[in-house]
């Protein structure tokens, strides 16, 4: 028996090599197991990928096989093959990406939780009475577990005597969840779009519901009914932390049948729950992106919420988008793929509408809640009247809502105290000694710190530059907002941005507390956008709704109406009506307009026009192809290089952009050229020439395809 096992050796671009396998491991191959192999005169671990009939090559004996059972099943492993051509990304890291990194190579830290079995080798001729009692636990259990055994004297015996032997056996840390929940009734509308969605021919839905529309509820019911017909379903929310609220009702619901995949577990716990999975204990999970590879068999749906947001999209190699890999998987389980979101991203809202997806839509709140007001407040006018935090309107509902014992989102994106720190002589902006970025100023340390690459340096007394004394601090950011509601409003504050939920458990902390009417104002950056549900919170109000927009990105105006559109639905959620106030420099900006009445069809309208004349996506794909070098001359000559090359090979059906070269972060400069092109066959063949024959030395090549920055 040949098999075919990838290796992780970093030095070679090819990494998988053909090994025969002795004939006594013959019964335990499985493909997606991982194995130890001889390479040259290390051996070193692998996974099988394939089993093979013959070899031209004269071929090595693996070593050992490393798990009972395979880590990644048939599907996982045909889908890392498609991920590493679809994302040019190597296919070790493809796998790795799937697996809980209990079962990454070399780790050591995991604790897993192992119990004392007992397994009976032969039979004991004439036993005692008490040796019988023990023996006939064997009679049903290949395992005894060591404290199902009373008689230790005697055990030992049969230890000694060779008539038991000692095993270790992992268990699962379980959790004993209640699930007393019962599910609410649908309203009509959820129930026609719930029978919409499971009699549609198509397999992909994109659900279109205004915030506080309930489509929580619906997705319960429609896991429901699959794991009635006898499938399993995956569930990804943006992220788990900010998602509190709605995993507990799940978890409410589904109790023990549910793995929640939350950054908090340690990797034990991860560990254990990817066991649950894989031996079939469970059948819904919910989760962040990555819990898209859990190892989940008979998916019968799977549903990707607020799928708009950006936190799909993965980073780093492989630079994986989580709906494509749900659109694959959804493939082969033939099983129902749900997008949900208020604001559909305009990619999948053009494909709904050209009917490649089923479109369904809930335009009104359960119980036909008022969807909020919003004030859009223009704060050049408020700016002459003194007014350059809070305008004079915010400044008057907050003491009607405070008077009315109501409470108060404020959102501001950004955190610490003030953006950046200028000097008044001779204008030297103080920034990050690795990084072409203005330092933030935290008061609460007394520190300035860089938001990119984390350096931090106490906050000088003088310009580092002509010794002036006179430093001003410019911009505000959550830490002054804080200090300025202190100082004006009798009101129990809480702020929640990255700073004040570094610690474990302090994003449930403060979302907690703040239900629980500890607090009168929550205050935050982007965190408090999303998903939470505060049924007492009447009054939203963002500071700086403008400042996505001067992001220079063709998504910027989508992001500002996502954003609002969102925050100002955390308002009135319950039966309270709701206020939300926008404050911005920019108060005719169309994304800002349309947001205010919650219009996302007319703000899609503009926008897709805009997109097309500009020939952005959704009318073409983009992929980025970047050098990333710590020296700029090098750098520069490898991604001219590379232009050159794109341009003579490729024809004219593609665009190339560039190549740019991006502000420096932590010493790294970022050279990017950028396709746009609708056709992918001449496209991959290019990319992957150029990324078989570049040799680069201190530098790195990436591939993303339809990154969320440009
Ligand atoms: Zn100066
Ligand atoms: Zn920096």
């Amino acid at each position: 028996m040949l098999v075919s096992v990838l290796v992780e050796i970093e030095a070679l671009k090819e990494k998988t090599f053909t090994y025969s396998v002795p004939s006594y491991l013959e019964p335990n191959v499985k493909v997606g197991k991982r194995v130890c192999v001889p390479f040259g005169k290390k051996r070193i671990n692998g996974i099988i990928i394939d089993i093979i009939d013959k070899s031209e090559y004269e071929v090595k004996d693996i070593i050992d096989i490393l798990d009972d059972k395979e880590v990644l099943t048939e599907e996982l492993i045909k889908l890392g093959k498609k991920m590493s051509k679809m994302y040019i990304s190597p296919l070790m890291s493809c796998y790795l990406s799937m697996l809980p990194s209990a079962l990454k190579f070399n780790n050591n830290n995991t604790k897993i939780k192992y119990s004392i079995y007992y397994e009976k080798i032969k039979d004991l001729d004439n036993p005692s009475k008490g040796e019988l009692n023990i023996l006939n636990l064997f009679n049903n259990n290949k395992y005894v577990k060591s404290s199902d055994i009373k008689n230790k004297t005697i055990l030992k015996r049969l230890i000694d005597n060779n008539i038991l032997k000692k095993v270790l056996k992992e268990e699962y840390r379980l959790r004993k969840i209640d699930s007393n929940n019962k599910l609410k009734k649908l309203t009509k509308h959820q129930e026609d779009a719930y029978n919409n969605i499971i009699n549609t021919d198509k397999n992909i839905t994109l659900l279109r519901g205004v915030t506080g529309s309930g489509k929580t509820e619906i997705y319960m019911h429609l896991i429901k009914k699959y794991i009635e017909d006898g499938k399993n379903a995956i569930v990804l929310v943006p992220e788990i932390s900010l998602t509190t609220q709605l995993i507990d009702r799940f978890v409410g619901i589904f109790g023990d049948s549910i793995a929640v995949l939350h950054s908090s577990l340690s990797d034990g716990e991860r560990y254990d729950e990817y066991r649950r999975i894989r031996d079939g204990k469970v059948k819904v999970v919910i989760g962040t992106r990555s819990a898209i590879f859990s190892p989940l068999k008979d998916i019968g749906i799977i549903i990707i919420d607020e799928e708009h947001v950006d936190t799909y999209k993965q980073e780093n190699n492989p630079r994986y988008n989580t709906l494509d890999i749900a659109i694959e998987r959804s493939n082969y389980w033939n099983s129902k793929l749900v997008l949900g979101s208020a604001t559909p991203s305009l990619e999948s809202y053009a494909k709904a509408i050209v009917g490649r997806y089923n479109l369904v839509e809930l335009l009104e709140r359960v119980n036909n809640n008022k969807l909020p007001e919003v004030h859009i407040i223009d704060m050049k006018e408020e700016l002459k009247k003194g007014n350059s935090i809070l305008s004079s309107y915010a400044i008057d509902l907050i003491n009607d809502r405070l008077n009315k014992k109501e409470q108060i989102m404020i959102l501001i994106n950004r955190r610490g105290y003030s953006n950046y720190v200028i000097c008044r002589e001779c204008g030297n902006v103080i920034k990050c000694p690795n990084c072409d970025i203005s330092l933030t100023y935290h008061k609460s340390s007394s520190t300035l710190r860089c938001h990119y690459c984390g350096y931090g340096t106490n906050k000088p007394d003088i310009c580092p530059k002509c010794n002036s004394k006179y430093l001003m601090l410019k911009g505000i950011g959550t830490e002054k907002i804080e200090e300025y509601l202190n100082d004006n409003f009798n009101a129990r504050i809480i702020r929640m941005d990255r700073d004040s939920t570094s610690n474990k458990g302090m994003h449930e902390k403060i979302i907690n507390d703040f239900n629980d009417y500890k607090y009168d104002i929550l205050l935050g950056t982007q965190m408090i956008s999303k998903g939470l549900d505060f049924p007492n919170v009447t009054l939203v109000i963002v500071l700086n709704g403008d400042s996505n927009l001067n992001i220079p990105d063709y998504r910027s105006s989508e992001k500002t109406f996502n954003l609002l559109t969102q925050v100002s639905g955390r308002a009135g959620r319950n039966i309270k009506e709701g206020i939300a106030i926008i404050q911005t420099y920019n108060p005719s900006h169309y994304s800002i307009l349309y947001s205010k009445n919650h219009d996302y069809i007319s703000f899609y309208n503009k926008e897709i026009k805009i997109r097309k004349e500009l020939y952005y996506p959704p009318f073409c794909h983009i992929v980025s192809i970047r050098i990333l070098s710590n020296d700029y001359e090098k750098g520069n000559i490898e991604i001219q290089k590379i232009s050159n090359y794109l341009k003579n090979n490729l024809d004219t059906n593609y665009i190339v952009l560039g190549p740019s070269i991006s502000i420096k972060i932590n010493n790294i400069y970022k050279f990017q050229l950028i396709i746009k092109y609708k056709e992918k066959e001449l496209l991959y063949k290019v990319l992957n020439d150029i990324n078989n024959n570049i040799k680069l030395r201190n530098m790195r090549l990436e591939f993303d395809f339809n990154p969320i920055k440009l």
